[in-house]
């Protein structure tokens, strides 16, 4: 199903582009968190992260690389949140595969999901779980 991204590759919805080569385009999220929050997208068609071709990911992470810092110095940020959406449940509403670079600044008041902790009974199986999962072929 074709989403508003391959739109705004084709120029057919317009964006703030800021970024862009023959694999990746990258544009100004249309809901900034702040103030240059940029968008970076693969050309092709993929659903997000885990099933991208693996050498386009990473051309992608590349300018990921490339724009930050330039994103930083643009808008004066002091830090810079790199994120990537995998499905409905964490949040993934565009199911065509994009990275998040949301600038951040001292103080800006946004705060990182909180961590909890777990029974180490609890921590010792799932480790366990995820190392059998690790060593399991072609998944
Ligand atoms: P997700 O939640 O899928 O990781 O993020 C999708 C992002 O795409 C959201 O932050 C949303 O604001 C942005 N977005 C959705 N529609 C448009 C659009 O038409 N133009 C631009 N520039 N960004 C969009």
């Amino acid at each position: 199903m074709e989403t508003i991204f391959e739109k705004i590759i084709r120029r057919e919805v317009p964006a703030h582009i800021v970024y862009e080569n023959d694999v990746v385009i990258a544009f100004l999220d249309i809901e900034p968190t702040n103030i240059g929050h940029t968008l970076v997208v693969p050309k092709k068609k993929s659903e997000n992260m885990l099933t991208i071709d693996s050498r386009e990911w990473v051309e992608v992470m590349e300018v990921v690389r490339f724009l930050a810092p330039r994103i930083m110095r643009a808008v004066q940020a002091q830090g810079v949140n790199i994120m990537a959406n995998c499905g409905e449940a964490a949040g993934q509403v565009v199911p065509h595969t994009h990275v998040h670079i949301v600038p951040r600044f001292t103080g800006d008041g946004f705060k990182h999901w909180p961590g909890k902790q777990h029974p180490e009974e609890e921590m010792r199986t799932i480790a366990e779980t995820i190392r059998g999962e690790v060593l399991q072929e072609g998944v």
